[in-house]
This record gives C-alpha cells, structure tokens and sequence, in this order.
C-alpha cells in the first residue's frame, strides 16, 4: 500500500494523520522535535506543568464540531474536556480604567456586564454582537447545516475591515478595546484585522471556554493513542530537510540523508519553510514568492513562573487577566513603546487540573507580544550558543512582565519567581516559527493564506497558516486538508453527523 507522510506532529499533523488512518491510509508523523505535540507540548520546572501554545480554547461544548470531530476520532472518550464554570471569564483591566471588565464566555452575560459598564452604549454593544452572530450563521463551522465547500472558495472575498466596524459603532475606546480583545488570540494587529476573521475566532469563546485536563499535552497523548489504534506510526527526532518527487509527483522525503518513501505528504510546518524543501520548478515564481512574504503573526515574550502556593489560586484557576490599552490593540506598533503600556496577559492553565495543585507552588504564565526586530542581535544565535547578554536580556524581560503585573493585579504577584523565559528566539527554534510568530501567518486584510492543494501532485498543506490559527484552527484546517484529498463534503458529512 502506498504511504502517506505527514511533516510535523502539532494539532494539525495530529489530527491529519488520525483522519487519514481511520480512513484506512498507511500513515507515517514525522516531526523535528525529540516530542510529538508542537506547540501543544507541555512541559515541567520544579514538577510545576506549564502548557506552551494552550490556554483555554472555544468551540468543545456539546454539539460543537471541534468535538464531533474528537467524536468521529475517538479522541473525545480519551481526554476531560471542561467548561469553565458560569463565573469563569477573561479580567480586563484597561489602563487608566478604575473597573475592570469582566468578559464572560457567555453573549448574555457578557451582554449583560458591558450593559452595566457602558450604559451609553448599549446600541453599540446589540449591534456588535448581532453582527459577530450574523457573519457565524453563514460559516460552516458554526451553522452545521451549510456544505462547506462554498464557505471555502468565498474565504478570499470576505476582507471588510475591523477598525471601520468597531470605528462605525463607537467612539468609546474603552468599548472598542473589549470588543478588539479576541484579536490577541489570532495576533493580528486590529488596523489589519478582517471582521470575519475576528467573528469568527471571538464567537467561539463569546459560546463557551473550555479547558481539557492535563493540559494540551492530554491531547497530544490521546491522538497519540488513536494513532497507534489506527496503525498509524510516529517517528519524533526525524527532522524533514527535502521533500523528493520523480519528476511527476511526490515520491518520499528526506529525514537525516535517508529517503523514506510516500507518495502523498501533508506539510503542516509554516508554509515559508516549505519552499526551500521542494524543487520549485513545479511552483510559479508568483507563489513561491507569495509563501516566502506571508506575514507573521505576532511573537511573544513568555514568562513561566511560581508563586507561593495560595498566593492567588483561586484568582488564577477559572480567570485568564488581560492588562490592555484603550482603543485597539496595535501589537506591531509598540516597538519604543513603554513596556507598561503593552498588552499583558496573565493565565494559569496548569491550576485548572489537580495534577499542578499538589505540585507546592502555583504555575503562571504571563505573555506579552514581541516584535521579532527586538532580537535583532540575537538572530544568529542557536539554542546551543546563546550568549550571556541573552540571558540578561531575558532577565531584564521576566523583570519587567513581574512588574508590570504586580503593577496591575496587586503586590502579590511581585513575589512571582521566574522558571523559564521565551522569547521570539524560543519560538522560532521550538517551534519552527518563522520570526517566533506564535499564530502562523496573519489572517489578514489584502493577505491571502495559501489554500491545501499545491502545484506539486502528491503535496498538500496543513497547519495553522492555511484554514485558521488556534488549537479549534489548526484541527478543522486538517479536517479541510483530509477531506480535499479523500472527497470533502464526504468528509464533512461524516464528522457533522457525528452526534
Ligand atoms: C504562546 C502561545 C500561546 C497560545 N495560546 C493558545 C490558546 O490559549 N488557545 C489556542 O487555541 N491556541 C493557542 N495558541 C495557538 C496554538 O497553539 C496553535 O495555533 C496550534 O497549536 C498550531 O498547531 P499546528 O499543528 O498548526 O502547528 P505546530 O504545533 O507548530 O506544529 C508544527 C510541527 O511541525 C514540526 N515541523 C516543522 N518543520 C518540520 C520538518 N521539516 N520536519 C519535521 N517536523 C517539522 C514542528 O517541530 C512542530 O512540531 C498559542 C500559541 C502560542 C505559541
């Protein structure tokens, strides 16, 4: 039987290989890294977990499709998915603000909050979330009973702009930093953002968060488990340096000077990084160059860190904080700017599960956007020979985010002791992201993500770059990818009707 390789072992090899293999593919992972997961990996400091591109996610409740396809896989008897509690919800305190908002994962709720915060705008708050509810009804992922193949063919058309919307409803910029909040979660700067991109990432959480026990590694491990149900094999330390075709179509890859051979293979690494693996004589120059000038998200600062324990668990366990600026969140701009005046967020997945509770001491993680050009002298560094004013550099980070957030929540957090600090550098290495950008490249206006199917008979893509970004993202542009190679509407019928 002819072998389906797939590159890269995130959420969206992952669940690619899975579809693939339940459909009946011989089906071989191969990823880079010495552990499956990607940006999903969780690792440990002083037996504390911290989740790495995992903090809570939309789109698990009943009957939503990220959990029909969890169903459909076998996946969702294998993991603990858990709402947030009614009371759970995203603390914003916006600076110069006296009262924090309270962003429920819930449109009555929040609804309700913003009602009582704005008084003046309560035409501006209807209009906000009727539109977010109308643009959702016309997408797939959300209206179960629409094909999904007109959804796709129209993604490129639907480019309105963010800023003039939130721009047409109010003036406040208090409101329209709330309203921008959800662009954090896909890192486009708001001037650039696409309304229906914005709709449909924010409305996922506006229905529901959820967390899973264990973290985003308990989801790693149980696609795992199909995988290996399924036949499927993953090979970890298996770095893909040439992608080989025999003049017609792909015919295998490369991995360390070995040739492994397959005659279909999904790249679910960043679209960037796939051009210099093929022989490009198969690609226009138009493409070719439209893959290597896709635009970045954002990249981050990310400070792992320990407080005493009780010092703030009960405030951590269901709350993710937001330390924002009014008016819309301009992450590319802040370069010079104060580091006070960045966005911060605060969260504590691992307090969210009993494993991290009995751990003595209480996991955070603070995360602020950076600007890939921050680190220009430190490009050319490699994790091997990091040199000592890196680490100072670091330092000098991890100090800042502690008092910024002690600044902003109260003096407790001050006592937050640093265990790990990442920078762009760390996501460009770990995770094979071009300029550290933590979301792919942008989902934005005048930018258009490559679609699945390549020049290159037997090439496909995958990822977070090429449907949408996130954990829910990258899981449905590999249902998008699995379906374009074994019949979509079939595909999508299936995981739809899975109760
Ligand atoms: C700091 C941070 C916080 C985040 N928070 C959240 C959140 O709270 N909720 C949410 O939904 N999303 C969040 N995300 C985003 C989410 O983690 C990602 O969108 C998603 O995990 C991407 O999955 P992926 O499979 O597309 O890519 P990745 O997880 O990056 O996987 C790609 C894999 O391909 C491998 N690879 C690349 N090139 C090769 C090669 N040549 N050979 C072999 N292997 C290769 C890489 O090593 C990697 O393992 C966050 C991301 C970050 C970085």
């Amino acid at each position: 039987m002819s072998r389906t390789v797939v590159v890269g072992s995130g959420i969206s090899g992952l669940t690619v290989a899975a579809l693939l293999a339940k459909a009946g593919r011989q089906v071989l992972v191969l990823e880079k890294k010495p552990l499956a997961g990607g940006a999903l990996h969780r690792f440990k400091r002083r037996k504390i977990p911290f989740d790495v591109g995992f903090h809570y996610t939309g789109n698990l409740g009943p009957g939503d499709i990220t959990r029909r396809l969890w169903r459909y896989l076998g996946v969702e008897p294998l993991v603990a998915i858990t709402p947030f509690p009614r009371d759970g919800h995203d603390h914003l305190q916006i600076h110069g603000r006296a009262q924090p908002v309270q962003a429920s994962f819930s449109y009555p709720r929040l609804t309700a909050h913003l009602k009582e915060q704005f008084p003046a705008e309560q035409g501006a708050i209807d209009r906000y979330f009727a539109v977010i509810q109308e643009i959702c009804a016309q997408i797939p992922f959300y209206n179960l009973d629409l094909p999904l193949t007109p959804f796709l063919q129209g993604m490129a058309s639907r480019h309105l702009p963010l800023a003039a919307f939130l721009d047409s409803l109010t003036s406040n910029q208090e409101l329209q930093a709330v309203f921008a909040l959800p662009t954090f979660l896909y890192g486009v700067p708001v001037s650039r953002a696409r309304l229906d991109v914005h709709a449909m990432v924010a409305h996922s959480y506006y229905m529901g968060a959820y967390t899973v026990a264990g973290g985003g590694q308990a989801i790693v491990d149980a696609h795992l488990k199909i995988l290996a149900r399924y036949g499927a094999e993953v090979r970890t330390s298996a770095a893909v340096e040439a992608i080989v075709d025999d003049g017609r179509r792909v015919s295998g890859v490369l991995v360390d000077g070995e040739f492994i051979a397959g005659t279909d293979l999904i790249f679910t690494g960043h679209p960037t990084a796939m051009i210099d693996l093929v022989n490009r004589d198969f690609f226009r120059p138009a493409y070719t160059s439209r893959l290597r000038e896709l635009e970045n998200t954002m990249s981050m600062y990310a400070l792992f860190g320990r407080l005493p324990a009780g010092a703030a668990q009960e405030a951590l366990q269901w709350r993710n904080y937001y330390s924002l600026p009014p008016g819309p969140a301009e992450f590319h701009d802040f370069m010079g700017c104060s580091p006070a005046q960045r966005q911060l967020m605060m969260s504590s997945p691992g307090a969210r599960d009993s494993q991290s509770l009995s751990a003595g001491g209480e996991g955070v993680i603070l995360l602020a956007p950076a600007h890939w050009q921050e680190m220009a002298r430190f490009h050319d560094s490699t994790p091997r020979n990091r040199s000592a004013a890196y680490g100072a550099f670091k330092e000098e980070v991890a100090a800042r985010m502690i008092d910024h957030a002690a600044r902003t929540w109260g003096a407790a957090y001050g006592a937050m002791e640093p265990l790990a600090v990442g920078t762009p550098l760390t996501f460009r290495d770990e995770l094979s992201a071009p300029q550290g950008s933590c979301y792919g490249a942008m989902y934005c206006l005048g930018q258009y993500n490559p679609g699945v199917r390549t020049r290159l008979p037997g090439l496909w893509l995958s990822g977070q770059s090429t449907l949408m970004t996130g954990v829910v993202g990258a899981a449905l542009g590999a249902l998008v990818t699995a379906g374009e190679m074994t019949g979509l509407e079939g595909l999508w019928e299936e995981v739809r009707q899975c109760p």
